[in-house]
């Protein structure tokens, strides 16, 4: 911003440029850590309410800068959505999480994989070929992999939104709709989606065992879920108490701290190979 000073003289006001200087400097950054693969992906399981199988496992991104330290995504990511750096963050995101589910599966998990993918992502033509790519390089099946799209990113512009949601579906891969209900939803794009899973918003969760309203929500949604076909998963599940609430709501998959953190690979692996020594 531009201000003047008591001589008349305009001047730029030095909060700003460093606020500016700071987001492009934290860009530069990423940039430069992704292309020397200095970021990391952690992994958090998804297991079935009725077998406690591991069914699936969500790829979480981790920054830890040399000098500006651990950057939590739900600031980094936003900011890269922003400046399009998300196009080459998601590419980074996929084959890295390609790489490490080929270790999980040589260990003996068999569930899928799933990668958060942003509203951004879904303007890229060359997106679906480049995920068929990976697919083909790694040896990967493409059933094996879901995409995690918050719905309040599709609903931005859902016509083409859909349009491109086809076209990796096409791949026979899998769609998980993120975050729901914790924005505006639109129960008619909804069942529009290519979608073979929704993921009840933690919000939602939160307060589950003391809201009735909550409760309301959740049960609702579960059972339109299941109305249109699709697997609910509710994430956030910190008890005991609230994963048995959930499993006698039908709720089909959980995700939580209960359950597991999210684990670097190392850490995953090993967590596999106990819960199969079980
Ligand atoms: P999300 O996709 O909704 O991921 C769930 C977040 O909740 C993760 O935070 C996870 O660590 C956290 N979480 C899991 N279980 C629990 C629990 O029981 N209690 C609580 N309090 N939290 C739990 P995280 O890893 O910090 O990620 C935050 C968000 O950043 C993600 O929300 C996602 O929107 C975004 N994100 C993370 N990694 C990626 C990525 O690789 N690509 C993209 N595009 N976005 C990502
Ligand atoms: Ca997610
Ligand atoms: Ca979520
Ligand atoms: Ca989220």
């Amino acid at each position: 911003t531009k201000k003047t000073n008591r001589l008349g003289i305009s001047f730029y006001s030095e909060e700003q440029d460093i606020y500016h200087e700071g987001r492009l400097t934290l860009m530069s950054n990423l940039r430069e850590d992704l292309q020397k693969d200095a970021l990391e992906l952690f992994y958090q399981p998804k297991l079935a309410s009725d077998s406690g199988a591991v069914v699936g496992m969500e790829a979480l991104i981790r920054w830890n800068h040399e000098q500006l330290g651990f950057i939590p995504p739900d600031e980094f990511i936003p900011l890269a959505e922003e400046t399009g750096v998300i196009s080459r963050l998601t590419r980074w995101v996929i084959r890295r999480a390609l790489m490490d589910f080929i270790v999980f599966r040589e260990g003996g998990y068999e569930g899928d994989i799933s990668v958060n993918i942003s509203a951004r992502n879904l303007s890229e033509s060359d997106l679906p070929e480049f995920l068929a790519q990976c697919l083909n390089e790694f040896g990967v099946p493409a059933n094996k992999v879901t995409l995690e799209l918050t719905e309040t990113a599709v609903m931005e512009d859902p016509e083409s939104g859909i349009v491109a949601l086809k076209a990796l579906t096409d791949i026979g891969i899998n769609l998980s709709i993120d975050d729901f209900g914790a924005g505006y939803s639109s129960l008619s794009y909804l069942k529009r989606l290519p979608a073979t899973e929704i993921k009840l918003d933690r919000s939602l969760i939160t307060d589950i065992l003391e809201s009735e309203s909550d409760r309301v929500i959740v049960q609702t949604s579960i059972d339109m879920a299941h109305n249109l076909g699709y697997d609910l998963v509710a994430e956030g599940v910190e008890t005991q108490e609230v994963l048995d609430l959930l499993k006698s709501m039908r709720c089909d998959k959980m995700q939580g701290y209960y359950l597991s953190r999210p684990l670097n690979r190392e850490n995953m692996q090993r967590w596999l190979s106990e819960l199969q020594a079980e």
